[in-house]
This record gives structure tokens, sequence and C-alpha cells, in this order.
């Protein structure tokens, strides 16, 4: 089977959260299995480019409304990747340093879309499958269909997968003209609501829509932004498939950003080792039991209750732990987590900024990692401490409550809570302290986690089966 995904993100050429993790290694197993995947994604202005080859492999001219634009399709020459990497060039649009946060980025992304199919349309074959994957590239299965220049591709099947419903993408009806000419008597396949909402015009018309975790997909109906309704509607083709980790990326013995690495029977040096050089860099005690939060600083993630709790926990139960935070995002939380700074006595610090090789050391470094997000599709970050033998402390949502197990239950190994409140998650590090206390169980704990199995190929032989169930 051939598969072509289409992502705004994609690890390494360019990730801002989860997305680019996946983008970045299911076409990889995908090929491990035989298939042929191919990712193809914007050209933006990443190290990643200037550092490797590319072959130009397409010219084209095409239209967005009525401004035209030439673009180019170029591919990584030595498929170091795993996978065939395509990049789209469209001078002025997508050669930006960020992946987004641009005014323009609805015209970036359509254009972006529109070169896709114009670069499919020509290949002399056609791929089985196109998997397109959250808002960005989610008008691609009304396109194939209903713009009449796609015909000869119209019928190659589309799977949308939804890592985050919470961006939809939504565009004024005024820019409508930027689809391709295009059926108007569909014009209900683009709307919601009053909006040209690309999110949900995948929903209705993609062949199949897959979440990230199979909780998310039964939350959604009840809590998706607007789109409770149509979750409901198009239950009977939406799946939830939970992602996987990159074991080639997210491995303690053979991660290439640690200093230190360690496998599951060096556990408790290695990350000893790991703890006793995040401390020296950033002022922290090595004694106390090390808890970290990495992640986008947004309400999504309950970012904006943890300078209240860190505050709380220090204040009732005394400053027996540290914590230490790497993010952006809400000024307001920024500001707050940097004013803290103030009252750390070597237990508090905190990163803001977005730095990968930072996030390695502190999976491998932390004692436990927080996650009291609002709303989490999948969550990575939780499976990344699993594999590095942190302690997940965990709301109940998503994908969270999907891979964490509470360790007061049969059989569980993390922490888990009700709210995102101060209430509830200082309680959550109050039991952190007392299994953190108990050496011996918080020894067979960390055994249990570095040993479960979260890696890709569980899943990618669900998405195989997807994908054989349409061609
Ligand atoms: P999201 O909703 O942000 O996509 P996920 O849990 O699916 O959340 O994925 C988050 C990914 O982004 C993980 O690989 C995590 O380590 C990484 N990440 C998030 N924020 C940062 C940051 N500030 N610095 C480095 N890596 C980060």
């Amino acid at each position: 089977m051939e598969i072509l995904h289409v992502s705004a993100e994609c690890y390494p050429v360019a990730k801002a959260g989860g997305l680019g993790d996946v983008a970045g290694a299911l076409p990889k197993y995908l090929n491990n299995l035989g298939h042929i995947a191919k990712v193809v994604m914007p050209m933006y202005r990443t190290k990643f480019l200037y550092s490797h080859k590319w072959d130009v492999v397409h010219k084209g001219y095409t239209q967005l409304g009525n401004r035209g634009f030439e673009f180019t399709v170029i591919r990584e020459s030595t498929n170091e990747l795993g996978f065939d990497l395509y990049l789209i060039d469209i001078n002025g649009l997508l050669d930006r340093e960020k992946v987004y946060g641009y005014d323009d980025d609805t015209e970036r992304f359509t254009s972006f879309q529109i070169a896709v199919l114009d670069w499919v349309s020509a290949w002399q074959h056609k791929p089985d499958i196109i998997h397109v994957h959250d808002h960005h590239t989610a008008l691609i299965p009304f396109m194939l269909q209903y713009s009449f220049r796609y015909g000869v591709i119209k019928t190659i099947p589309t799977v949308l997968t939804i890592h985050n419903a919470q961006y939809q993408g939504w565009m004024d009806w005024g820019k409508s003209n930027y689809i391709p000419r295009w059926d108007m008597w569909r014009w209900g396949m683009l709307d919601w609501k009053n909006n040209i909402n690309p999110l949900a015009s995948g929903i209705k018309c993609a062949n199949v829509v897959t979440t990230v975790s199979p909780s998310y997909l039964q939350e959604l109906k009840y809590m998706s932004n607007g789109l409770e309704a149509l979750f409901e509607y198009e239950k009977g083709k939406c799946i939830g498939i939970l992602n996987g980790i990159d074991l080639d990326v997210w491995d303690p013995s053979s991660d290439t950003y640690l200093t230190d690495r360690y496998s599951v029977e060096e556990a408790e040096a290695g990350k000893a080792k790991n703890k006793m050089e995040l401390c020296e860099t950033y002022q922290l005690s090595f004694e106390k039991p090390l808890i970290v939060f990495i992640g986008r600083l947004v309400g999504e993630k309950g970012a904006d209750v943890i300078p209240g709790m860190i505050g709380d926990t220090f204040f009732h139960m005394g400053r027996r732990m540290n914590y230490f935070i790497l993010g952006s995002g809400f000024p307001e939380v920024e500001e707050a987590l940097n004013g803290l700074k103030q009252i750390a006595t070597q237990d508090y610090n905190v990163y803001i900024g977005y730095n990968e090789t930072l996030s390695h050391k502190m999976y491998a470094g932390a004692d436990f990692l927080l996650m009291p997000s609002r709303v989490e599709p999948c969550g990575l970050n939780q499976l990344y401490a699993l594999r590095y033998g942190t302690v997940p402390i965990v709301r109940r949502t998503g994908g969270l409550k999907d891979t964490v197990i509470d360790y007061g239950d049969q059989n569980g190994y993390g922490i888990c809570f009700n709210d995102a409140t101060i209430g509830d998650m200082s309680h959550a590090i109050w039991r952190a302290l007392e299994l953190y206390r108990d050496k011996k169980k918080m020894k067979s704990v960390r055994q249990q986690m570095m040993n479960l199995d979260f890696g890709w190929e569980t899943s990618v032989k669900q998405y195989v089966e997807v994908y054989s169930r349409l061609i």
C-alpha cells in the first residue's frame, strides 16, 4: 500500500507538539511493515532544511483566489528519516521560521493544500491513501471530491487524524474563492455554524476519521469546541487509535540528548545521574523529589493552575519537593511562573521557551511528571515519562485515562486525579511524596513502568486495518 501523509509538522524537520512526533514516526513504522509511506509538509526555514541535501521533483504554478503563485516540491535525498520526505516551497508564504502563529496562516495552509493536490494530480501513479492531519490539511478531502480540477484523483480514499480538535481553522465565507473552483451545491460540506470550518469539513468528507486515543473520541461527543453534534452524527466512521512512541528517539538507553544513558536494570543509578545534572544546572536540590511539567502553558494543559498549586503545596506541605517547569504559552502564566522564582530556595525553576534537549533531560532526570490537562487527545509526555521511569501524575482525561493506571489500583503505576484544581492537584502531589518516601515501592513502580510497551507496533497495525478497509 502507498500512503501519502500530509502534515504541517514532522519531527525532526519542524515540531510544535505531538503532531510532529506522530508524523515523524507513523510513516517509518508503516514502511517497516513493508508499505510505502511518504510525508509532504510545508518548507519552513528550519535547521533541518539547511543541513540536508534536496532534489527538486516538481515545479508548478497555481492560484489562491485571485493570487497566483509558483511552488516547488523538493525531496530529501538520503531518505534519512526512514521514509520519503517532501517539502513544498511557496515563496513568501511558507518559508517562515515558525510553523504557526502568523496572521495569514489561512492563506499559508490553504495554498499548501492546493499545491499538494496539484502535485499529486501530476503523479504517474497515484497513492492508495491520502492521510491528512488536523485542520491545516483537512480541506483536502473536500477539494479532492468537489473541486473540479482534481477529477483524476477524486477516488483516492482519505483518512483524517485529529490530534487536537480545539483548533479548527475557521475561515470567513468571504474566502471561499480560495478553494479551487468547486461544486457550489456542496457548500454544506464546508460549513459549520456559518463559517467555513476546515476541521468540520474534513470530518464530513474524509472516508475515515481517527482520533489519537479512544477516550478522546468519546469526549469529543460532548466537548469539542462546537463540533459535538458532528462527532455524534459521524460516529460510524470515527475510530480512536492510541499514539505510540518512537523508540528510535525516545529510549533512555540510546537517547543521544542524554549525557548519561540508562537501561531498565540501571534505572536507579542512571536516573540519579541525570537528576544530579539537572539539579546542578538549574539550582535544585538533589535530595528532594523532582516534579516537572513540560508543555504548552495554556488552559488546555491546565497550566494556569500550576503557579497557585506550587504556592499551595509549599505552604501546606513544607518545602519537601522541587518543581521545574519547561514551556511557553499564555503571557500571564509565564509571568506567574517567573514570579515564583523570587521565593525559590533551590527548589523551583522555570525555563520559558521550547528546548528539545532539555525536555529529554527532564524526562530522564525527574521523579514525577505533572500533567493536569483539561483536554488531552493522547498525550505523549506521559508515555515518554513511563519509558524513562518517571512517574506520571495525570488528570483522568482523554489519552491520559487510556494510558495511566493509578498505583493504588490493580497493576497501577501512576498517580491520577479528577479535576484541574489546586485541591485535587495538591492531593496528588502529597501522594507523590508518600510514594517517593517508600523507596521499595518507588523502585518497583519504576521497573514496571519502564517495561510497559507503548511502541508504535500495535497502533500501526490498526492504521493498516483502516487503510485496508478503504482500498
Ligand atoms: P501537544 O498537545 O502540545 O501536541 P503532546 O503531549 O501530544 O501535546 O506532545 C507534546 C510534545 O511536545 C512532546 O514531545 C513534548 O516533549 C514536546 N514539548 C512540548 N513543549 C515543549 C517545550 N517547551 N520544549 C520542548 N519540548 C516540548
